[in-house]
């Protein structure tokens, strides 16, 4: 089984301080096969993550955007997504072969037919989100046909890696994204402690009043 965590936020966030060099360390430390690193409407960190890499761990290049219909989870990209106007996102993402994830469904959305005819994974496991929630997001998941994955949502060290999917493959294959769309899987997860939510505010705070530097 190959080992994927689909929303990890590094110090590119303004409410995370995973330094890039961090995730690989913890990531490889953990045993995962791949990762995304999906800062908040910035590529920057999955970049500065990607070129730091080393080992043979996965590193796709990703971007969480705030559009009207709330958060989606952007794979795969080259270049940062400019617009928030959620069709618009899917341009650009599909004009980078990108593959677009609905972030926790049930956290802070619209679920429109224009947002849930245009995505192509859902999200049905995220760490920091409440088990009620998750499981809306796991049966939307089965309504709409769509194929799962679960993600950490990781801002802080220890978070990395508890919503893992786990395709079962043995081995890493040539198209990847056919993989992560198509392959059979299996959700690992583990809940964040509520108090990393408020750990993250607190960051949020300290760099708003300047005492905690933002890359
Ligand atoms: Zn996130």
């Amino acid at each position: 089984m190959l080992k994927f965590d689909f929303h990890i936020h590094s110090s590119y966030s303004f409410d995370s301080i995973l330094d890039p060099a961090k995730i690989l360390e913890i990531s490889s430390r953990k045993g995962l096969d791949g990762i995304a690193v999906t800062d908040h409407n910035s590529i920057r960190g999955g970049l500065e993550t990607r070129d730091l890499n080393r080992s043979s761990l996965v590193v796709m290049v990703g971007s969480e955007i705030r559009t009207e219909w709330g958060d989606v989870v952007c794979v795969f990209l080259e270049k940062e997504i400019i617009t928030r106007k959620f069709l618009e996102v899917v341009d650009e993402v599909r004009k980078q072969k990108g593959i677009m994830i609905l972030a926790h469904p049930f956290w802070k959305h619209t679920l429109s037919e224009e947002l849930l005819s245009n995505i192509d994974l859902v999200e049905a496991f995220n760490s920091r989100i409440s088990p009620k929630l998750n499981s809306k997001g796991e049966k939307l998941a089965l309504e709409r046909d769509l194929p799962q994955v679960a993600g950490s949502d990781a801002h802080l060290p220890w978070e990395i890696g508890k919503g893992i999917t786990g395709f079962e493959v043995s081995s890493l294959p040539l198209d990847l994204k056919q993989m992560i769309l198509m392959e059979k899987r299996n959700l690992i997860k583990v809940q964040s402690n509520p108090v990393d939510v408020l750990i993250t505010q607190g960051i949020k705070m300290l760099r708003k009043r300047g005492i905690l530097q933002q890359k």
